[in-house]
């Protein structure tokens, strides 16, 4: 299979051919100067240099010449990257014509990058119209951020009605190299959390719990966060308004000097290459030493914050242009992480060498718990794969069974030893109801739950008993009992919040284990040969029973023979679906990243 990957930019196009399966790949083509003096270079020599038509004309001039180098290649489908997805987008999509004209509607949102991308888009669809085409976004990985990582504390209404929140950007990065850091440690990105540093000319920090991201620096725009090669990053709101009347400058002359003048250019004074400011810091020149400090003093914040929002961290990751290729930086963003677990092994990072064989480079110490990884990023790679995985996914066949779902109300798995302090030593579960997964039961126990703000009674203890407490309450629990419990698979309960335990015969300090369970699927290896997922693989089940059809996107799979196949969901969650006794889903997607595993689909019950 053959992806052309295409990337638009204002006065720039890069485009390559790959093949999603191998990453190998075929013609490059690289554009630049479109408003003035257009330049296209080919990666097999060629270069030529056209008049400049206007932007819109040039593109396509562009991609003409693109389409005559490529007669005789087969190309399976077209990838675009897309930079601002909105709320509408949280997913690489196939594009029609209405999908076009919502990521029109995003230009809002984007005004510098949609219209361009969206011009390349349309020049290729015109030139390519047989093949399907694809917008990956950038802001889609980040579509999983929790309301309270993406809700800025503006009135709502305002917020509601302008589309106001943090979407973040890099995530096709974010996402590939939290998936290689992953592979390279031996593990999967659902069993790490790992903080990725996205360094390039724009940076941006992401959280990413488990696979999913849970915070990035980057906010509406990308102009929040880290400071970047010519953006600011955060400031004081109250400076706009300062700049405005003190200045004198428009709104308009305060976005460019926010987007185009500050950053590492406006505090160095001598552009925004980070080669050129390191040099000139070296040899003593004080504005860039503090362009220097100001950038890496940045970052750590943002690592710190982010290792306390998830808990803690396994593995930093540092990609793009000055992450992968900066020793100094590197080693000024991860010295004195000791407190975190990271120590930082100078010698393997002042010689890590990336490329295209050794694409990731531990540079930490072999004690450290932490990992510190310079990885290698490929946004290309990973949207060509993702538009192989769409196409893929058409060519599968509609034979899925569908699956049970199952609403668990809240409850509590204990230990022997914590039974003993409620009910008494060697206390009993007594059997009130056997439960369709084999084995388990609800028990006619209950225990009273008390967090800092209130406490809930009867909370049902489910049997057998286990290796560890595990009280699975919803997020309306959450808010009631004043604890901030996290979305964890059973089991995972490390670093997870606890609470206090009342039974008739005593009452226990549950140091942690209150979570709010990762929705899943229990199903048998046969079960997940006929699915084609495998255990701990994340997929989307849709429900289409009634007029509040609903989506799950991040359902955790869960495969062993003693299961039966069942979608357990919490309260909350069946509240939303309006899921009803006898109610099933279909599993719509498998958001495996970086395979094409055939798989088959069905789109609606
Ligand atoms: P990107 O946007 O990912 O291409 O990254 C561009 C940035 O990477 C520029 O600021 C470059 O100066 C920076 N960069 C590339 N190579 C190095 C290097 N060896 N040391 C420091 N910065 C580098």
């Amino acid at each position: 299979m053959n992806i052309l990957v295409l990337n638009a930019g204002s006065s720039s196009v890069k485009a390559a051919v790959i093949n999603p399966a191998t990453g190998a790949r075929g013609l490059e083509m690289s554009a630049d100067r479109l408003l003035d003096a257009p330049r296209i270079e080919f990666s097999d020599g060629t270069v030529i240099e056209p008049e400049s038509k206007g932007p819109e004309r040039t593109i396509a001039v562009c991609l003409e010449a693109l389409k005559d180098k490529l007669s005789g290649t087969d190309i399976d489908g077209v990838g675009h990257r897309v930079v601002h997805g909105g709320e509408d987008f949280d997913r690489a999509t196939r594009i029609d014509e209405e999908v076009e004209a919502r990521i029109e509607s995003l230009s809002k949102l984007a005004p510098l990058h949609n219209p361009v991308n969206l011009r390349g888009i349309r020049a290729a669809r015109a030139l390519f119209p047989d093949v399907d085409h694809f917008a990956i976004f950038d802001t889609a990985f980040h579509q999983s951020l929790p309301r309270r990582a993406k809700t800025y504390a503006l009135p709502k209404e305002l917020m509601a009605e302008h589309g106001i929140r943090r979407y973040g950007f890099h995530g096709t990065s974010h996402q590939y190299v939290a998936a290689k850091a992953a592979s390279f440690l031996g593990a999967e990105p659902r069993d790490l959390r790992i903080i990725s540093c996205h360094l390039g000319n724009g940076c941006s920090v992401a959280a990413i719990e488990f696979g999913r991201s849970v915070e990035t620096s980057m906010g509406m725009t990308p102009l929040e966060g880290l400071v970047m090669g010519t953006r600011s990053g955060d400031i004081d709101p109250g400076i706009i308004d300062y700049l405005h009347e003190q200045a004198g400058l428009s709104t308009s002359e305060i976005d460019e000097l926010l987007n185009r003048k500050s950053g590492l250019a406006g505090l160095s004074g001598v552009g925004n290459d980070m080669r050129t400011i390191l040099d000139k810091s070296m040899a003593g020149d004080a504005d860039c030493q503090l362009a220097v400090q100001v950038f890496t003093h940045r970052l750590r914040k943002y690592i710190g914050g982010y290792a306390a929002i998830m808990g803690g961290v396994d593995a930093i990751v540092f990609t793009g242009g000055i992450g992968e290729n900066s020793p100094v930086i590197r080693h000024r963003a991860s010295q004195r992480l000791h407190y975190l677990g990271a120590v930082i092994n100078e010698d393997k990072n002042s010689t890590a060498e990336l490329s295209e064989t050794v694409p990731v480079v531990d540079f930490s110490m072999q004690h450290s718990r932490v990992k510190l990884l310079a990885v290698r990023t490929d946004e290309q790679l990973a949207i060509a794969r993702q538009c192989g995985k769409l196409i893929d996914k058409a060519d599968a066949v509609n034979t899925m069974p569908s699956i049970p779902i199952a609403v668990s109300a809240r409850h509590i798995h204990l230990r022997q030893e914590t039974l003993d302090v409620l009910f008494g030593k060697g206390h009993e579960l007594s059997v009130k109801k056997w439960l369709s997964q084999p084995g388990q039961f609800a028990a006619e126990e209950t225990v009273t739950v008390v967090g800092p703000r209130n406490s809930i009674e009867r909370v049902r203890v489910l049997g057998p008993v286990r290796s560890k407490d595990q009280l699975e309450i919803s997020r309306t629990d959450e808010f009631f009992l004043g604890i901030d419990a996290p979305v964890r698979e059973s089991g995972k309960v490390e670093d997870t919040p606890g609470c206090k335990l009342i039974g008739p015969a005593g009452e226990y300090d549950l140091e942690d284990g209150v979570i709010c369970a990762w929705r899943h699927i229990h199903m048998t290896p046969e079960d997940a040969a006929t699915f084609g997922v495998q255990d701990r693989d994340v997929v989307e089940v849709a429900v289409s029973n009634n007029e509040r059809a609903l989506t799950f996107g991040n359902v955790l799979i869960r495969v062993s023979p003693k299961y039966k196949l069942e979608m357990h969901i919490d309260t909350d969650e069946g509240n939303a679906a309006e899921i009803r006794r006898g109610d099933q889903g279909v599993l719509t997607m498998t958001g495996q990243e970086g395979t094409l595993r055939k798989r088959k689909v069905s789109l609606s019950s």
